[in-house]
């Protein structure tokens, strides 16, 4: 009985493989059954979900840098996000960063391999001023690497404000989804979903590449993931930003530990298979949720975010690098570069503790 389980599990995910090589939408059942897969079946999913990859983006993975212009304070409350109003968690607080700040910070990011260089602020929207803000910084780090992309992320946009980003040389527009339509006000009483849509249409009409994504583990039922992923999907993002949810003490969410790694492998391979040739990003919570089993995600995903995020710390710059060598994929942009060896002389810790000295065991 196990056995035949197994078998419809792997024909479900070679159907999706192959639907997600021929440009075929998968139905909702199959997608749902990824999600509810067995922790047995999982390399069978990864594995699937790794020819789609593969096709489209072969081995490379995509670095992206966050940039924080402006931390904190925010009049929405967003219950996941330590930026909320009356957020009690305590993150650093400050206003617009300047110029030549903002882009000494992404020319820190580029140098560690970023391609892209993702620009937020906090808040719900920009004022027309607070365009004229990003415009400059957009203005002074294409000054100094003119190929890089540069995302901005600043809320709902209004009126003639994504052609202004357009023109001041922005190429993406992020704004996430997050969740299901039919949840949002679980997760924010101040805006709407139907808010968040249209916002990633004025971004589309006036040129910019939409990006927009989910966060995972914010209490919601698989169906709920899979009809964001779906209506994600009918948006063609070119990029899609996995983030699993960061719990930060001090928001409404803040006790929210619903994932395990394979269940993130998990909901990365249905996005795959969902959105087969988009940028799949793992973003915020890749550490903590994924831990050890980070390397496997780089088999479903083929971009992350280089360093740290918004408001809390990612694995050092130099750990994401060998990670990706290590895992024998390639930094977009830097096909060429020399693999990262893992060890050397210098990395050989002699034990001093254990048996044959008086200090306990690493244990
Ligand atoms: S997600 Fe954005 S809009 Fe929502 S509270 Fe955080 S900073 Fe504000």
């Amino acid at each position: 009985m196990e056995k035949e389980a197994g078998m419809d599990l792997l024909e479900t995910v070679n159907t999706l493989a192959t639907k997600a090589l021929s440009g075929q939408r998968p139905t909702r059942e199959e997608v749902l059954r990824v999600l509810r897969s067995e922790d047995d079946d999982l390399m069978d999913v990864v594995a699937a979900a790794f020819r789609v990859r593969r096709h489209y983006f072969g081995k490379r993975v995509k670095l992206n840098f966050l940039v924080n212009l402006k931390s904190g304070l925010c009049p929405e409350d967003c219950f996941y996000c330590s930026q909320r109003l009356g957020s009690g968690t305590e993150i650093l607080k400050y206003t617009w960063l300047g110029p030549e700040e903002a882009a000494a910070l992404a020319g820190a990011g580029i140098s560690g391999g970023a391609r892209r260089v993702c620009l937020v602020a906090s808040g719900r929207g920009p004022t027309d001023r607070d365009i004229g803000r990003v415009a400059d910084v957009i203005g002074a780090i294409k000054a100094e690497h003119p190929a890089v992309e540069v995302c901005a992320c600043l809320g709902l946009l209004s009126d003639g404000q994504a052609a202004r980003l357009r023109a001041a040389g922005a190429y993406a527009y992020n704004h996430n989804l997050n969740t299901a339509g039919g949840r949002y006000s679980d997760i924010c009483t101040t805006h709407t979903y139907d808010d968040r849509v249209d916002t990633l249409r004025r971004a589309q009409r006036a040129g910019l590449s939409p990006c927009s994504g989910i966060i995972a583990g914010m209490g919601e039922r698989d169906e709920d993931l899979v009809d964001v992923a779906l209506a994600l999907r009918d948006l063609t993002p070119d990029s899609v930003p996995v983030n699993f949810l960061i719990p930060f003490e001090g928001t409404p969410l803040g006790t929210e530990w619903n994932l395990t790694p394979r269940h993130c492998l998990r909901i990365l391979a249905m996005v795959r298979f969902v959105c087969p040739d988009a940028e799949v990003r793992v973003a915020g919570g890749r550490e903590i949720h994924l831990g050890s089993m980070q390397p496997l995600a780089l088999y479903l995903a083929n971009s992350i975010f280089l360093g740290d995020y918004l408001t809390s710390e990612g694995q050092q710059g130099h750990q994401d690098l060998e990670m990706i060598a290590e895992a024998g994929f390639t930094v977009e942009g830097l096909e060429c570069a020399k693999p990262v060896a893992r060890g050397g002389p210098a990395q050989v810790a002699l034990r001093h503790r254990g048996a044959g000295t008086d200090l306990p065991p690493n244990a």
